[in-house]
């Protein structure tokens, strides 16, 4: 083993302290590469918390120039599909990390289990037990009473001849399990005998009808991570107290490996809920709609409302991994996301609320051209053209007949900069029969191209615009939190009743700059003082331009002293 010494690689953790003492001490893993494995269920789509998981898996074994498995943890004959297997392979590529040719499913070495389990049987180390499942519950003792089981002494060779029954299909669902045979008085319950096989006439996705008997978790795991070589088996913190299992199952089966399990904290994020069933939930009964939704924390969401792989990757990193489980702020996300784009997004102007200013004293028909920077932090990235004519749209908010205190943009009388061209001041508005504001009008000087005043004057607004003779149109997303409080679990009742009922704001007559009208997914862009935008991945077509706020310029995330 080595250690790799590439910078870019992620930041050293506890995980990595363990691995160096493994290398150091030889033993086992001698002359092996480090060799981790993401074990995803594929039961639905993977989440923010799944992408730590992800990083610390494919992340170390970067870190030691080592392997990563992607595996279908499908032992479970539930809720799997072809179409969360395509979708979990997306999205690991789209963060950037590669299992080359290392996919497997766990439900391919149901006929190896089955032979470690008739291995257990032989050796005197598991026996068929009758108990069902309220019997089980009765019998499982306490901290001061051990469990107890009447078939735990049965001979081997009849639990050999009824195990082979079982999978044959001869006992009903539920009447009889393959208990593992280690120490009904354990003061951890996971080693009271547990089951390691159960009757369960469901069909597979993959292997279909022709098993009945499926291998429990605490079983299959380490034999899956054995099978595949895996050197460091890592994992959330809830497995922890299954870990003497799993020792013991790699230690009393003909192993061609040995694991060794470590375990890290989960990631939970405030504002939204991270279980899968949960997030099917809010799919299935469309209180979003689908699984990419831009409000949900799954990859796909985060990737359709414009979180680049980059952001998500120096957010885990940041984080940190760690034993202690936490909460973190959703504003931390963002504030990475913000970071990110910030740097690379280019700039360009959107009026999501439209009003029409009219420049009265511009000649009609004239039409004058400004290059501006696409982004003043990267000059690389070059300039573009945008045009100016007698009319443009400006927000709605940017007018007020009779300010209010402070209010330095557009009023009767007031000067302000639209910005990169000139100064125009306010003469007054036209309103409809109800006394709204339909269009707005200004004087422009012609001494200020470029928005500078010759004269020195000072003017305090700068606003932005869109040229009304040449923009495109556009349909503007903004989001709010999905749920209204902080840990929607939390609270009595259903997650679902905290949903927050203006998580989603359409505007469909948006006006975006010309140049705009061929931005494609996943391209994103600043929209001057309205923050970071993207192009929607799915609704966005030529003639039909869909933008969805990533994510507003204002950083709401304040570093804890
Ligand atoms: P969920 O409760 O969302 O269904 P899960 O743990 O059942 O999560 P799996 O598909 O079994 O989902 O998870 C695959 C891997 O991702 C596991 O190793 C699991 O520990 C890890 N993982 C899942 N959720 C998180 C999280 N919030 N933070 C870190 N790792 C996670
Ligand atoms: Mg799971």
């Amino acid at each position: 083993m080595s250690e790799n010494t590439n910078p870019e690689v992620m930041t050293g953790n506890f995980i990595h302290d363990f691995i160096d003492e493994d290398i150091a001490e030889g033993g086992r893993y001698e002359g092996k590469k480090v060799h981790t494995r993401f074990p995803p269920e594929p039961n639905g789509y993977l989440h923010i918390g799944h992408a730590k998981a992800i990083c610390v898996d494919f992340g170390t074994a970067e870190k030691y120039n080592g392997l990563c498995n992607l595996r279908m943890d499908d032992t479970n004959p539930t809720k799997e599909d072809v179409e969360y297997v395509d979708a979990i392979k997306e999205d690991i590529k789209w963060l950037g990390f590669d299992w080359d040719d290392r996919f497997y499913y766990a439900s391919d070495y149901f006929e190896q289990m089955y032979d470690y389990a008739v291995e257990l049987i032989k050796k005197g180390l598991a026996y068929v037990c009758e108990l069902n499942a309220e019997q089980m519950r009765e019998y499982r003792g306490d901290t001061q009473t051990p469990a107890k089981s009447p078939y735990r002494d049965r001979p081997v060779e009849e639990s050999l001849d009824l195990f082979e029954r079982m999978r044959k299909g001869e006992f009903e669902d539920g009447s009889m399990t393959l208990r593992a045979k280690i120490d009904l008085a354990s003061g951890n319950f996971n080693m009271r005998d547990p089951v390691i096989y159960r009757i369960n006439r469901l069909k597979h996705h993959r292997t279909g009808d022709s098993w009945c008997i499926y291998p429990m978790y605490d079983f299959a795991h380490p034999i899956e991570d054995a099978i595949e070589g895996i050197t460091h088996s890592l994992c959330t913190l809830e497995f922890e107290s299954h870990r003497p299992l799993y020792d013991w199952v790699i230690e009393n089966i003909s192993a061609p490996s040995k694991p060794r399990q470590i375990e890290f904290a989960r990631l939970g994020i405030n504002n939204t809920v991270m279980s899968k069933r949960k997030l099917r939930e809010l799919v299935e009964n469309n209180h979003v709609n689908g699984w990419d939704d831009p409000r949900m924390p799954t990859l796909c969401g985060l990737r359709r409302r414009g979180y680049t792989p980059k952001s998500i990757r120096s957010f885990i990193d940041q984080i940190g991994v760690s034993k202690v489980n936490s909460i973190v702020e959703y504003s931390f996300l963002e504030h990475c996301l913000r970071d990110d784009l910030n740097e690379s997004a280019e700039r360009t102007m959107c009026v999501i609320h439209p009003i029409k200013l009219i420049l009265t004293n511009y000649p009609e028909g004239k039409t004058e051209e400004f290059e501006v920077e696409n982004n003043p932090n990267r000059p690389e990235d070059g300039t573009r053209t945008v045009t100016f004519s007698r009319e443009c749209w400006i927000e709605a908010e940017d007018f007020m007949e009779e300010p209010i205190k402070k209010y330095q943009r557009l009023y009767p009388g007031n000067e302000v900069r639209l910005k990169s061209t000139y100064i125009v001041k306010c003469t007054g508005c036209k309103k409809d029969e109800n006394g709204n504001v339909v269009e707005v009008y200004a004087e422009y000087d012609p001494e200020t191209r470029g928005g500078n005043t010759p004269d020195g004057r000072k003017v305090r607004g700068t606003i932005h615009w869109v040229d009304a003779n040449n923009c495109a149109d556009a349909e503007v997303r903004l989001y709010d939190n999905l749920f209204t409080v902080p840990d929607p679990d939390a609270g009595e009742g259903s997650f679902l009743d905290y949903l927050n009922p203006n998580s989603l704001e359409i505007l469909k007559n948006c006006k975006a700059e010309k140049n705009l009208e061929t931005a494609t997914a996943p391209k994103s862009f600043q929209f001057m003082r309205l923050g970071y935008f993207c192009v929607d991945n799915k609704d966005s077509k030529p003639g039909h331009l869909v933008f969805n706020r990533s994510v507003s310029l204002k950083d709401g995330f304040k570093p804890k002293k």
